[in-house]
């Protein structure tokens, strides 16, 4: 049995967020995610919009938090070693309804403070987004909004976290919580913890994993959504996130050009139902394709590299009956579903929708000033926020490439060619935890350029296979039994 003070279960941008926000303070932290590396979940799969906070209803949690964490970012990814580029957003519309929309959207950001606002008229959308439809009416712009790599922000909080001590455990699931005198004892598919305070970040899970010593009261409905990424040849056409409000019902286009330079598209909305996976629809894909058309139509569609799938977790409260069904709310909740149960000390994040990502960081804050006060916690004297990121040259000059392969030759040997990143690199991913193909892609940033790991991935599965003394015939995609040869057979054919 292991024992600690906090146990927080998941290992998204909230879990990560709330680890390294816990290593403030003298505990003991200990964080179970059921995956081989952190932010494979929702913190995966999103916009990677800093939101400024305009779109909120004034006076709640949300609008509090997404106001300060907008104004502290810059400072958090300075502290991090993470790039965050504020790039502003410009809210269109193609008519009258879509006009109202925005004239209500101006008006509320005014009472949330928001910094910056401007209504502008279709003209000037078009002379600063000159990418965009002529059809555009009207437009607000909001200077303060950004963009930052999500798994980037997720991967800096869990280093620094465990930099200042605390402790992940990978590859384990937790599949009881049984309440104790004074604590918990979390099982997992692997061991056996108590814990004094729990923290349940688990995404898409989180409903169930609160269940499992709590009443039911939340449940998550979830709905699908899917995204293209095109090529870094279109990420120029945009300087600004754009968001297009439709004219008619349903879900309009956003448009992010990214850190890496790309141009993200999405997401769509359609219901979903069955076991959560990411995996995209074509109903989607077909919907942003079109939606593309009527809002960029210069956009070379032909540059589409990627696609992905994800899942929006929709928290509704429940009512349940004796015979163990229920009935749910007509409405889903809107607000940040933060439950606190078994006398404060079991704190659940329930399906933590938009502005999740912009708030990780207050919402980590959060649950560590929970922990802290119930578990009256002293503050740790050596906590370091500074996180010293590996070295990145995909944008270096020749001089500096050469004098990095001079002091280490593999800084000089490029494997991914698409994005010019170096054996070097790709070894320090798997120095700083990466197992994975997918985990090194989210440390170094291979396999994300045109050919999508057509030339490298063989070569980076070697690398793996020889950094981490495993056959090449274990070396994973991403996650449990995503086999890229043999199917685990030792010959891996
Ligand atoms: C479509 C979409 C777009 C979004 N876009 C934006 C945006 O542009 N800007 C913004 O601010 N916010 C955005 N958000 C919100 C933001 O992405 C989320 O709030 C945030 O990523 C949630 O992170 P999480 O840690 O709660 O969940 P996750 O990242 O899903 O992490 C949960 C983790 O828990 C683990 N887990 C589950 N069960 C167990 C168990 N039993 N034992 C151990 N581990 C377990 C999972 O493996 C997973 O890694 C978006 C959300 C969605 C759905």
């Amino acid at each position: 049995m292991t024992n600690c003070d906090v146990l927080i279960i998941g290992g998204g941008l909230l879990g990560c967020f709330a680890a390294r926000e816990l290593s403030r303070y003298e505990l003991n932290t200990v964080l179970i995610e059921a995956r081989e590396d952190v932010c494979t979940g929702i913190s995966r799969a999103n916009t990677a919009i800093v939101y400024s906070g305009y779109d909120t209803a004034p006076n709640t949690l949300k609008t509090e938090m997404c106001l300060r964490a907008n104004r502290g970012f810059a400072a958090l990814c300075g502290e991090l070693g993470v790039r965050f580029v504020r790039c502003g957003s410009l809210m269109i519309s193609l008519g009258q309804r879509g006009d109202a929309v925005l004239r209500k959207k101006y008006e509320q950001g005014l009472i949330n403070g928001v910094e910056g606002l401007q209504l502008l008229s279709g003209e000037e959308v078009r002379a600063l987004e000159p990418a965009l439809t002529e059809n555009v009416t009207m437009g607000l712009l909001s200077p303060t909004t950004g963009t930052v790599n999500p798994w980037e922000l997720g991967i800096a909080a869990y280093e620094n976290a465990a930099a200042n001590g605390a402790d992940f455990r990978f590859g384990e699931r937790v599949i009881s919580i049984e309440r104790l005198d004074g604590g918990y004892e979390a099982k997992t598919d692997k061991e056996r913890y108590f814990a004094r305070f729990i923290i349940n970040c688990g995404g898409l899970f989180s409903d169930s994993i609160r269940e499992m010593c709590a009443s039911p009261l939340v449940r998550i409905f979830p709905k699908r959504g899917d995204y293209l990424v095109f090529d870094k040849s279109e990420g120029g056409i945009l300087s600004r996130v754009i968001f297009h409000e439709p004219e008619q019902k349903g879900k309009g286009l956003t448009a992010v050009p990214t850190v890496d330079g790309n141009l993200l598209i999405g997401p769509s909305e359609l219901p979903f139902e069955g076991e959560a996976d990411f995996s995209t629809t074509e109903e989607g894909l077909e919907s942003l394709l079109s939606l593309c058309d009527e809002v960029l139509p210069s956009l070379d569609k032909s540059r589409l590299i990627r696609s992905f799938g994800t899942l929006r977790p929709n928290p509704f409260y429940i009512e349940p009956s004796d015979d163990g069904s229920y009935t749910r709310d007509k409405k889903g909740i809107s607000s940040f579903t933060i439950l606190s149960d078994g006398d404060g000390s079991f704190l659940s994040f329930i399906g933590i929708k938009t502005p999740g990502l912009t708030c990780s960081r207050e919402l980590g804050k959060y649950a560590a000033s929970a922990a802290a006060a119930y578990l009256s916690a002293e503050e740790n004297p050596n906590f370091n926020p500074i996180r010293i990121p590996s070295p990145n040259l995909a944008h270096a000059s020749a001089e500096e490439r050469i004098a990095a392969a001079a002091k280490n030759p593999l800084y000089g040997r490029i494997v991914c060619r698409c994005a010019g990143i170096s054996e070097g690199e790709i070894v320090d991913a798997i120095h700083r935890g990466a197992t994975t193909l997918d985990a090194v892609k989210r440390r170094a940033g291979t396999g994300m350029g045109r050919c999508q790991g057509g030339f490298c991935s063989t070569r980076i599965m070697e690398i793996l296979s020889r950094e981490l003394g495993k056959p090449i015939s274990e070396i994973m995609k991403d996650g449990p039994d995503s086999f890229l040869t043999g199917g685990g057979r030792d010959d891996g054919i």
